[in-house]
């Protein structure tokens, strides 16, 4: 009775007539679903906001994933509706830790969100897809070519799944020095490596490249990505 979680709340949606269902990642219990009764009406006093972390009052029961919340205390505010580019960044993000439910990720997601309003969006993120796709297991082979071994290498091919060299290029296309270095850090490095690597510039193509790498080995469809781009900013 009456336990209390921290959650960082991935995503809302509207759930029976007047009340929000929130899928919350929690530190104590992974992801689970949390149901705001009345969030819907304007003289409630149950308001929620999306990334966001709370701390909820629920009654725990082990093998229930649906809880009501009882009570809540608005411990982190990430939300941000006059900054539309950033907050469809941390959708990128919040879609990124629903559709990979089993790994835990609670501690490097507040990391990252922490950090997103100053540091480099891209390195971070970067950062963030790179911790997913180790712990899923398909993190890049980047200490050479990934067919040879030749350590020159030119490419990184998804399907392959790692470097390549330039005998084994094949239609991938050939990238910079600096570009498969930084791409190399971001593989190897771990979050306490932050503070070398934000001084490299992570641009937008060194976050689609780990991306797209770990979406196309995972086979991971992302909507908010494919708005990313769209919005082109
Ligand atoms: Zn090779």
């Amino acid at each position: 009775m009456n336990d209390k979680v921290e959650g960082f709340v991935l995503s809302q949606s509207d759930y029976k007539e007047a009340d929000v269902l929130m899928q919350v990642m929690t530190r104590e219990y992974g992801i689970i679903s949390l149901v705001g009764k009345a969030a819907k009406k304007l003289s409630s006093k149950n308001h929620f906001l999306p990334m966001c972390v709370y701390e909820f009052i629920i009654d725990y029961k082990e093998g229930k994933t649906i809880f009501s919340v009882h009570g809540y205390k608005l411990l982190r505010k990430y939300f941000d509706d006059d900054n539309i580019a950033m907050m469809t960044f941390r959708n990128i993000l919040a879609e990124l830790v629903l559709k990979n439910r089993d790994i835990d990720c609670y501690d490097e997601l507040l990391f990252v969100f922490d950090r997103l309003e100053e540091g480099n969006r891209y390195l971070l993120g970067s950062m963030f897809v790179s911790y997913l796709a180790k712990r899923f297991g398909v993190s890049p082979e980047v200490d050479g070519c990934v067919i040879c071994g030749n350590t020159s290498v030119v490419s990184v091919s998804n399907r392959d799944g790692g470097f390549l060299c330039h005998d084994h290029l094949g239609g991938n296309e050939t990238l910079s020095v600096e570009r498969l270095k930084k791409f190399r850090m971001i593989v190897k490095a771990t979050f306490d490596n932050y503070d070398v690597l934000k001084q490299f510039d992570y641009d937008s193509r060194d976050f689609d490249l780990i991306l797209s790498f770990f979406l196309d080995n995972s086979d991971l469809k992302l909507k908010s990505y494919e708005l990313y781009k769209a919005l082109n900013i």
